[in-house]
Parts: structure tokens; sequence; C-alpha cells
């Protein structure tokens, strides 16, 4: 069957494939499959949501859903939103893609992204056009509701408010123009800090820098940490799920950085307890969580995957690479404030960020890619299994190799015709060398199949 969402939702160019007409059958769908209920519809700064989210809203009501407006919120704003106060959550965002997108996503009544099986119940009806509207004495109504005070209130009972606000940190925040501007620095003066702002006017035509928080697009706020000799500088993507940190010598810190550190002292502060993260993640994590007496279970790549894992485990914290942490204490889904607010605690109960990421196990990851048509995938992951077949691997995602020094993970994209091939060593060397093994396996077997 045809296929609609990804793995974050629906995404497309505005008034190209992400229209109005797109947007309105998508939503019949989505409110025929829900039947009469509450949806929560949040968005992000672009330019296209008012469009879209009239056109949701409308589709919505016509099959019988009451839906109420929250206007402009982080995506985990939202997910709180729904699972206190909906039915079924909608968030119109593009994530970090340039602006020209714009993105459909559902949440579940629990708050998690909704699971593959529904969205595949989904995707029938709209392919099918069966959709159930009702008649005119059933019509939803419309209205609006704050979805921020209340989630910058949960973020803030998360954390020791006493002992960070004795810290007196300074901290800058690039919100990049999204919606992360409506949280993480409120959320941060509430904890006493010093907040300096980078980005922080709300703008879908996201003027300072493109929304993802590459170490490119982050030139200003590491210049800003450095001048203003800041304790610590955090980024948002443009929904605010994702946070990344600089450290207050300006070093930009990989996002595998904090989810190793945060894992750490999430399994050091619950006495044990499980951490889930998805096969590609640094090896750094799996020592840290064991070492703290904790047990560490991989998943298939994807932030939805690893909630899903999380509540079915107990588990107390889960993540991804990308500066996407979930904390059961709080919420089954990434949180860029409570992610701020957990590492600025860390600082000023353990001192400075480079000595807390300096104490860290390091790795050495290499990162490769190579050309791969989508219809050879599948055998070329079944015969490179049959090679590999003697070795030590994982295959919950693509093939992971393990190596008594380091592993290698090889694993076709799910969005483009490629395969990457990701290795890890202590050694850097080491980790080029297992880099360059794989890949001349892999060409090797794909020369063969074409
Ligand atoms: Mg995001």
């Amino acid at each position: 069957m045809k296929k609609l969402f990804g793995t974050n939702g629906v995404r497309g160019v505005v008034n190209e494939d992400m229209n109005i007409d797109f947007a309105l059958r998508l939503s019949k769908a989505i409110g025929t499959w829900l039947g009469e209920g509450t949806v929560a519809i949040g968005t992000d700064t672009r330019l296209s949501n008012h469009m879209l989210k009239s056109s949701v809203a409308s589709g919505l009501m016509a099959c019988g859903c009451d839906v109420i407006d929250i206007g402009e919120v982080p995506t985990p704003a939202l997910q709180m939103y729904t699972r206190e106060k909906a039915d079924l959550g909608i968030g119109i965002t593009a994530s970090h893609n340039p602006p020209r997108f714009n993105g459909i996503k559902c949440v579940d009544g629990d708050g998690t992204e909704l699971v593959r099986w529904k969205e595949e119940e989904i995707e029938k009806i709209y392919f099918t056009l069966e959709f159930k509207t009702v008649d005119w004495k059933s019509v939803g109504r419309l209205s609006s509701d704050d979805g921020i005070e209340s989630y910058n209130q949960a973020v803030l009972a998360n954390v020791d408010k006493d002992l960070i606000k004795k810290a007196k940190l300074k901290v800058v925040v690039d919100c990049a123009n999204g919606v992360g501007t409506y949280s993480t620095p409120a959320i941060l003066r509430e904890l006493g800090c010093r907040v300096i702002t980078l980005n922080a006017q709300p703008d879908g035509t996201f003027p300072g820098h493109e929304s993802e928080p590459t170490e490119r697009n982050l030139r200003d706020l590491i210049s800003m940490v450095k001048e203003t000799d800041a304790d610590l500088g955090i980024a948002n993507d443009g929904d605010a799920d994702r946070a990344i940190f600089i450290d207050e010598n300006g070093r930009f810190l990989h996002g595998d950085r904090t989810l190793t550190l945060v894992a750490k002292n999430e399994v050091e502060k619950h006495g044990g307890g499980t951490v889930v993260t998805p096969v590609s993640s640094s090896s750094s994590v799996k020592d840290v969580v064991e070492e703290e007496g904790g047990e560490l279970v991989y998943t298939a790549v994807g932030s939805p995957i690893v909630a899903r894992e999380m509540i079915e485990r107990k588990a107390i914290f889960g993540g991804e690479e990308n500066g996407g942490l979930i904390f059961s204490d709080h919420q089954y889904c990434r949180d860029a404030a409570m992610t701020a607010a957990k590492v600025v605690e860390l600082v000023a109960d353990k001192g400075s960020l480079s000595s807390l990421v300096d104490s860290l196990p390091q790795y050495s990851l290499d990162k490769r890619g190579l050309k791969c048509r989508n219809e050879l995938k599948e055998r070329l992951m079944e015969e490179l299994k049959s090679f590999y077949n003697e070795c030590d691997y994982d295959d919950t995602d693509g093939l992971k190799i393990y190596y008594d020094d380091g592993w290698v993970l090889i694993r076709p994209s799910g969005t483009e015709p490629k395969v990457r091939i990701y290795s890890e060593a202590k050694d850097k060397n080491r980790a080029e060398a297992l880099g360059d093994k794989h890949l001349g396996q892999v060409e090797k077997i794909l020369s063969r199949l074409i």
C-alpha cells in the first residue's frame, strides 16, 4: 500500500505537495479514523501555519471532531496538552527543514507519536476516500487555549529550582526563530539564570539561520558564549523538541555527548534502571549506563520507537544522538526545554559543562554513505547478513557488527537511495580502518547485484 507518513509525519513544500487540498483530505481521513473526539492543533512558527491549520481544522470539524487551537507551541508542549486534554494532537511543523517546507504529524491520546499501524489505518481511508462526515447538527466546534504555561510549569517541576538558582548561571539561548522562543528562555529565567537570547523573535523565514542546530548554523551562538563569558550555550531546533549545547569554552558538543552525560546522571540519580537508545548511538552511552549499574536497551532508529520501547520496559530515560532526549519522569517524547533545564541543573550541581563532558568515555565515529538503489537494499542486507554470519551481530536496524574494539553499522537510508556505514572505535585510525573495510565489502556485493 502507498505510504504518506514518514518517521516524523508528512512533510512537503508549501503550496506544492503540502497544500490546502492535501491538508483537508488528510484531516478528513484523520477525523474519520478518530470519530467524534477532541483534537488539539499546535504549530511551529512557519509562514504557512495559519493556512494549513485552517484546512486541517475544517476537515476535522466536518467529521464531528471538536478542535482546540493551542497556537504556536513547542512540539513537546503539544504532546503534553494532548495527553492531558485531548484525544489526539496534530502538529503542523517541519521541524528543522528549510522554511519553504511544512508538515503534519499526529500525536496519540497518550502524548506519544502515533504508532505505525494507526497511521496505516489513516492512510487507508485517505487513499480509498472513505470519509465519514457528520450531519449538520453534529459538526465540530473550534476553540482556543494556551498550551505554553502549564508546559513550562511541568518542566520546572522536574528540576531542583533552589539548587539552580544558587548557581546564578549565565546562559545564551539560540531559539532559531522557532517555538523554543516561548519556553526555553522563560524557564531558564525562572530558574534564576541570566539569559541572553539569540534569534528569539518567532519568524517563519528563519532569518538567523536554518533551524537545524548544526555547528555551522550555531556560529553566532558559539561566539556569543565566548564573548559574554557564559557558562553554556543552548540551541533549539525549529519545533523545540531537540537541544544542542555549547560548553563555556565555546566548544560545540555533539548530541551524543549530552545524551551520554544525561544518561549517566539519570541512572545515578535513580540508582539503576533501564535506558533506551537506537543501535546507532555511541558506545559511551552503554559504558556509563552499565558503570552506574543500569541496563541499556537498543532499538531501531527513530524517536517514536525509542519512546514506545521506554514505556514497554518502564525505562527511566532514553534518547538519540541528535539532541532529542526523553525523560520518563516528565513525558515520553523528545523535549528541548526539559533537556535544557536538566543540563543546567547538572552544571549547577557538578561544575562546568566542559569538565563534565571531558570525564565521559571518548570514542571516534566514522560516517560514510554510498549510493544504492532502493530496490537493491533488501538483497544487499541479506547478502551482508550471510557474509557476516559468523560475527557477533545485531540486526535490530540494518546490520551492526561487533568487534573487540569497536562496531560497524551498515544501514539503508529510510528516505534516500543510499546506504550508510557508521564505524566506531576508541581510536580514530581504527574507526576509519573499519569504515574502509566495510565500505569495500558493501561495494563488492553491490557490484554483483547491479
Ligand atoms: Mg524537531
